[in-house]
């Protein structure tokens, strides 16, 4: 347990700033261990990217974000059995990297083969055409052994009420900033300038976490690049796998991606990169990696447009929701996890990326443990690694 100064008995033993996939479920977590948990988010629990983004688990590229992802599995499966208002299914249904160039559905087959633990095959173009009849014939495809679909909010949603239930107060419209006095975090300020004081403090405030853990200072690892989302009622055209375009930059180097759209491209035409996942009856199209915050309605055509190209179905599917939303990427698109150096008490778990909901509740497992017991967070992802 975070020890608490003299006078602060009635004080939370942790404050959490924000609440998305990773505020909400540290608060699970760290709750389930027995501390008193308040959690300040400043617009609604999901209202980030953890609200709005794909709804797709999946087994990420980097071997050091691997473990992140199979504790999150574990997360998953037992939030399934205890919230029935959240599944996750059984089984991976498949992602497919659509390639109309066999040859370099091929060559990314091989690349993605040294990925440890993910199974990896290469699909022709009848395979994928008997696999997924609702795409236009003639693709190839990369397909991964993983990705579990599901609703874009519902982990979040799920891991806010199990924290509920766990006892932490969550305090949504409570915009939140680090109460900090002699370099050690004492809380955290709200509205009107009420401090509440803590035992200790974690940001996990996404893109928004770098200012709040260092306002006055340089410490701006955290960069957004933001995207559109969809949500399409598809009926029998919605796929089964989880599907991308072999774009293999975007998903794995984000920030390339976003740079070739500042750069490149005119910013009435920006680059979208076709994906769609499908759960609980709702397809979720996305996306694009895109530096400035984009016009959601313009995103959203041109999604549609150029995601006809591979459904057809999209041209006509009734349009549910446009969602815009910004990835907390940093540029090794790893995220930043556990004491912060430099102020006692003072902890951050943000920059995911693109992985976050993937990977969210096993890097907030690592940062429940430093909080709780001082453990250490392997190097490659500790808050004080330099880059
Ligand atoms: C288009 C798109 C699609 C994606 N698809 C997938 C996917 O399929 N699979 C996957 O694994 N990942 C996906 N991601 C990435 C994933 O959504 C993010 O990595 C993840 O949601 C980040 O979670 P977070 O909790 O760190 O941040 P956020 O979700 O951004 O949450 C931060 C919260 O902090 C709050 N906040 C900010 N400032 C304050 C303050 N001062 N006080 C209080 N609260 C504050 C915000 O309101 C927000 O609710 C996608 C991202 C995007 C943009």
């Amino acid at each position: 347990m975070v020890a608490q100064s003299a006078g602060m008995s009635r004080s939370p033993d942790v404050a959490v700033i924000g609440g998305g996939i990773i505020g909400c479920s540290a608060a699970a977590i760290l709750a389930e261990r027995g501390a008193t948990v308040v959690l300040f988010e400043a617009t609604a629990i999901g209202a980030g990217a953890s609200g709005r983004n794909l709804g797709a688990i999946q087994h990420p590229f980097d071997p050091i974000l691997a473990p992140l992802y199979h504790a999150s599995l574990e997360h998953y499966r037992r939030l399934a059995v205890t919230d029935e208002a959240f599944a996750i299914p059984d089984q991976p249904v498949g992602v497919l990297m659509l390639n109309r160039d066999a040859d370099a559905s091929r060559r990314q087959v091989e690349l993605l083969s040294a990925v440890a633990d993910l199974d990896v095959e290469f699909m022709g173009a009848d395979a994928v055409a008997a696999a997924e009849p609702s795409l236009v014939p003639g693709f190839a495809a990369c397909r991964l052994a993983t990705g579990y679909p599901i609703p874009p909010a519902s982990a979040t949603a799920a891991f806010s009420r199990l924290a509920a239930q766990r006892g932490a107060e969550l305090r949504v419209g409570a915009a939140a900033e680090l109460w900090i006095e002699d370099g050690v975090a004492r809380g955290v300020t709200i509205a009107g300038g009420t401090h509440h004081a803590a035992g200790a403090v974690l940001i996990a405030a996404g893109p928004w976490s770098p200012p709040l853990v260092d306002p006055a200072g340089t410490w701006r690892p955290i960069t957004r690049t933001w995207g559109v989302t969809m949500q399409l009622e598809l009926g029998d055209a919605a796929p089964h796998h989880v599907i991308e375009e072999d774009e293999v930059d975007a998903v794995n180097r984000p920030l390339v991606a976003a740079a070739r759209a500042a750069e490149g491209e005119p910013e009435a035409d920006p680059p979208t990169i076709f994906t769609v996942a499908s759960a609980a009856g709702i397809s979720t199209l996305g996306s694009a990696f895109l530096p400035h915050e984009p016009d959601p309605a313009r995103i959203a055509r041109l999604l549609i447009e150029r995601g006809s190209r591979y459904l057809p179905a999209l041209g006509s599917a009734p349009v549910r929701d446009v969602r815009v939303c910004a990835r907390p990427q940093s540029a090794d698109s790893r995220p930043f996890i556990g004491p912060v150096p430099g102020t006692d008490g003072l902890f951050v778990c943000a920059g995911h990326g693109p992985w976050g909901i993937s990977t969210g509740p096993g890097s907030a497992t690592l940062v429940a443990d430093a909080i709780l017991s001082g453990a250490a967070v392997p190097g490659e992802l500790a808050a004080d690694r330099g880059i």
